[in-house]
């Protein structure tokens, strides 16, 4: 590496330091010992406060009061860096060689600002309802935004009705419940998904049945489902309901999905919290069985902070939401309740933020599948990466770019590789880890395609890319910079 710094050594006089000083784009030069070991850093400042404690220009630089500089090794990563940086509010660190040699002094401008996973992305319109809403005093979990917002949506998804909640994961309770899902029953779920899938068939007393992903889509495994309810014919134990989930912005591949719900007669619900926008065969990501559910999450395609949304065919099971999750009031003038309700609509502030997020869902969209082909060409000469597929019939959104490294036979230490990435300042994360790997539902009941399961193989090789659409070009360029980079230490 060039030296980026300036030393003077014990022996030469502040008048030279001062000279170095200026030549130097750091603003400080480095004071070493004769064997050249870091001593510590002296700024004009440090001058300063010598010559009014009575040293001259030409005193020697030895005669400086003894600090201890901040330093950290040679092969400080750029997280611990900015760390320290930040922690003792200084702008450049010196890192050393294990003589104690100055190697590189850092500085803060060096070091790459933090790139996240999946930032919000607020587009021009969302402070303008959020302001109607506040100027109308409705600060209410219902109102004008929340009706305009189901309507808007709705229309995008070209879905009959829709149902504003406070979160995906209480559209999926709703959703589940309206399909009749109680204590006892089962509900075939995908095995790779977020946790978020699962929870609403226990909040109903209910039991999960994991089915696996196959390697075209990473969603549930048609042959899979069919080996599912094979088993649960013989058992006499049909489910109440399947729950597809459509990860990373991608549509599992439903026409033979719902080809064997509908030879059991099986409701589908699809969790699409990751893939508003997306398409399967031309239709709406969402709209495909039942009941369809998004999420508004702060990290999701478009965001109201918190939110989601269940989508239906039958408007007026979307009717019965709606009832069921402002608490299952009676329509009397007093408050009367036959069943358990929720409190689960959204609010008519959060509303206003979703009406200005559809307005820019295909500009996100746009971008999303973007910088997924910026990914693509960045690393397209590297056997040991591969994308997450889109089948022919799928329009993903690529909420989140997906990577797996090397092959099913390969021994990868994913946590070793996403460790160091994250350490270089970008936020990768795994892919989600399978349901029958978490201790939650160790006992639960699975099936895969035959002897493998798909979603642990990808969970062990897979990496989630930073993906925001408010990332900037210069951005994934750092990312496929660093990933690569990273690979390659990894000896891949
Ligand atoms: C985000 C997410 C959910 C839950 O949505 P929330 O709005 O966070 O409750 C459900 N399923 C999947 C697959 C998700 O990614």
């Amino acid at each position: 590496m060039s030296r980026n710094f300036k030393s003077v050594a014990v022996g030469e006089t502040l008048r030279n330091a001062i000279v170095k000083i200026n030549e130097s784009t750091l603003g400080m030069v480095v004071q070493v010992d004769h064997q050249g070991r870091f001593m510590r850093t002296v700024t004009d400042g440090d001058i300063r406060r010598a010559l009014v404690d009575g040293l001259s220009l030409e005193s020697d630089i030895g005669g400086l009061r003894e600090v201890t500089s901040v330093t950290l090794d040679a092969d400080a990563t750029p997280r611990a860096i900015l760390k320290l940086m930040d922690e003792r509010r200084i702008d450049q660190i010196p890192l050393l060689d294990a003589e104690g040699r100055v190697v590189e002094v850092v500085h803060r401008r060096d070091v790459h600002a933090p790139i996240l996973l999946s930032t919000p992305h607020i587009g021009d319109d969302e402070l303008f309802y959020v302001r109607e809403a506040f100027e109308t005093n409705w600060i209410a979990p219902l109102g004008p935004n929340v009706d305009a917002f189901e309507q808007e949506l709705a229309q995008i998804v070209q879905s009959p009705a829709a149902c504003a909640l406070s979160s995906g994961t209480a559209a999926l309770h709703v959703g589940l419940r309206l399909l009749g899902v109680g204590a006892g029953d089962t509900v075939f779920v995908s095995d790779f998904t977020f946790i978020a899938s699962v929870n609403p068939i226990l909040y109903l007393g209910a039991t999960p049945v994991l089915v696996d992903s196959d390697y075209e889509s990473w969603n549930m495994s048609p042959l899979a489902l069919e080996r599912a309810f094979e088993a649960a014919r013989r058992s006499g134990r049909l489910p109440k309901a399947v729950l597809a989930v459509n990860l990373y912005g991608q549509s599992a591949d439903y026409d033979p999905l719902l080809e064997i719900c509908d030879t059991y007669g099986v409701p589908l619900i699809e969790d699409a919290a990751e893939s508003l926008g997306a398409m399967y065969k031309g239709r709406p990501s969402g709209t495909l069985g039942r009941l369809g559910c998004y999420s508004f999450n702060g990290n999701k395609i478009i965001t109201t902070s918190g939110g989601g949304m269940l989508v239906g065919h039958d408007a007026e099971m979307i009717a019965r939401a709606r009832y069921l999750s402002s608490q299952a009031r009676q329509p009397f003038s007093y408050y009367e309740h036959t069943e358990i309700g929720y409190n689960y609509r959204m609010s008519n502030i959060l509303a206003g933020i979703g009406r200005g997020q559809l307005k820019v869902l295909n500009q996100r969209i746009d971008r999303r599948r973007q910088i997924n082909e910026l990914y693509r060409a960045g690393f397209s000469d590297l056997d040991s990466v591969q994308f997450m597929p889109e089948p022919e019939w799928s329009f993903s959104n690529r909420w989140l770019s997906s990577i797996v490294l090397g092959d099913d036979k390969s021994s990868i230490d994913i946590h070793a590789i996403i460790r160091r990435i994250n350490e270089n300042l970008v936020e990768v994360r795994h892919l989600w880890k399978p349901m029958h790997m978490q201790p939650l539902f160790q006992d639960a009941d699975r099936f895969d395609t035959g002897n493998h399961s798909v979603s642990a193989d990808l969970f062990r090789r897979g990496v989630c890319l930073p993906s925001g659409s408010n990332m900037t070009d210069d951005q994934v360029a750092h990312v496929i910079a660093t990933v690569r980079k990273c690979l390659v230490q990894s000896g891949l």
